[in-house]
């Protein structure tokens, strides 16, 4: 699975790095830095939480 940033919507809550910490960081201006999009099988759940909790509807889970 691969997580990503839909950047129409990204209002930059900031949200997704504080529930998913071990994928996301932000930059200075509060939006989200994926350095390494692919998602662990261990991470699946904290990634879906992530996606969930994103009040913009701009994070999401596809496969690859
Ligand atoms: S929680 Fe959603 S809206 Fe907020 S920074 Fe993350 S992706 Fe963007």
């Amino acid at each position: 699975m691969r997580i990503e940033v839909d950047w129409t919507r990204c209002d930059g809550h900031g949200l997704c790095a504080r529930l998913l910490p071990e994928k996301v960081g932000l930059d200075e201006w509060g939006f989200p830095v994926i350095d390494t999009p692919e998602i662990g099988d261990d991470l699946v759940p904290h990634a879906r939480r992530a996606v969930g909790a994103c009040p913009a509807l701009a994070l999401r889970l596809v496969p690859g």
